[in-house]
């Protein structure tokens, strides 16, 4: 029988979450939490998802636009065998109590507190670490695209350190009211940025240094990433190396004539379900070698890198598949492609 997932967060991710666990052989959407009877409500009950409440009393406010509400979060709990918090960043530092209270396996976003989790996790980089771990983190937009080029690139030679600066998006596309609209935001100015710590909680023997800032788009990330081996690099090892590596795609410029994030979206949109892209995109013609050192671009569509990590965060919590078994299957589902 499928495994039975709670989400609590119907946003950004946990929409995309829960869209992803349905598609899966082995699990299932038990039901969602909801606040507001928004479009996300609607979406969800069109979907025939049950949806679940904070308190009893937010019932009405359900029931009165047409949605059925099935019990409060603590019903759900009790139905459901993990719970994915996807609540805005900091919330789910609130919830952590009552998951204990019923000893429920759950998996955090990146947006808390590393020390909220048994674990911060990448599935490529260390799912075997969080086999069997009643709480599982997984890591941010940036710190996953992060991660799936470092470790892609980790077997090769040992890395002596990595540096990144992050372009950031502003918003994500619906958030009306976060900026900047006319800036580039230094954010921090004090380097190095947290994305570094970030990284070192799921890699804690890498070296590297990150700088951060925000820029008015909302459609991807951005980053330049170099990284220094102990010996010399060939280019084809690394291109061979990234190409090897589950959810990670390269985007050929010469061909393709792509150069920029609103290309890679516009292509998405052709073949892509809502045009997302779960993939790390590096954009093959700005790997440049120089002796023991490469950089590169690559690009991070944040509403979305992060799904197919959660779903392999359920089954490593739960034990229901090994490594690249789970990376596989999610992959598969998901259509993630090389
Ligand atoms: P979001 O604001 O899009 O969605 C959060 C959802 O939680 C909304 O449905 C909101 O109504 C609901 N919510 C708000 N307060 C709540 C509460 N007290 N109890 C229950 N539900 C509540 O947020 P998001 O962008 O999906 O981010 C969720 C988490 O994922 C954060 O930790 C964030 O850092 C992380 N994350 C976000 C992105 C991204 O780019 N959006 C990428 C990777 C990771």
């Amino acid at each position: 029988s499928k495994v039975k997932v709670a989400i609590n967060g119907f946003g950004t991710i946990g929409k995309r979450v829960a869209i992803a666990i349905n598609k899966q052989d082995d699990m299932v959407v038990s039901g969602i939490v909801k606040i507001k009877p928004d479009y996300n409500a609607l979406f969800a009950k069109r979907m025939g998802m049950n949806i679940y409440t904070i308190d009893k009393e937010d019932a009405n406010e359900f029931k009165k636009k047409g949605i059925e509400v099935y019990g409060t979060i603590e019903d759900l709990i009790k139905e459901s065998d993990i719970i994915v918090d996807a609540t805005p960043d900091g919330v789910g530092e609130n919830y952590k109590k009552l998951y204990n209270k019923y000893g429920i396996n759950s998996i955090f976003q990146g947006g808390e507190e590393a020390n909220i989790a048994d674990i911060s996790f990448n599935a490529l980089c260390n799912y075997d670490e969080a086999y069997g771990k009643k709480s599982i983190r997984v890591v941010s937009c940036n710190t996953t695209g992060l991660l799936r080029s470092i470790c892609a690139l980790s077997n090769l030679s040992k890395i002596e350190k990595v540096n990144a600066v992050l372009i950031r998006r502003g918003a994500d596309p619906q958030e009306i009211k976060k900026g900047p609209i006319n800036s580039i935001v230094l954010n921090p100015v004090g380097l190095p940025s947290h994305h570094a710590l970030d990284v070192k909680t799921v890699i804690p023997w890498i070296n590297i240094s990150t700088a951060a800032v925000v820029v008015p788009t909302t459609l991807m990330h951005v980053h330049h990433v170099t990284i220094r081996f102990s010996n010399k690099v060939e280019k084809n090892d690394i291109l061979e190396a990234l190409m090897n590596s589950p959810r990670i795609i390269l985007v050929d410029s010469a061909i393709s004539g792509i150069q920029s994030t609103s290309q890679i979206i516009d292509s998405a949109r052709l073949s892509k379900e809502r045009g997302d892209i779960n993939e790390l995109v590096v954009f093959k013609d700005s790997i440049t070698v120089d002796d023991n050192e490469v950089q590169f671009f690559q690009a991070v569509h944040q509403e979305s890198i992060v799904v197919p990590e959660n779903i392999d965060a359920i089954r490593a919590s739960l034990e229901l598949s090994s490594k690249m078994e789970s990376i596989n299957k999610t992959d598969k589902k998901l259509g993630i492609n090389k």
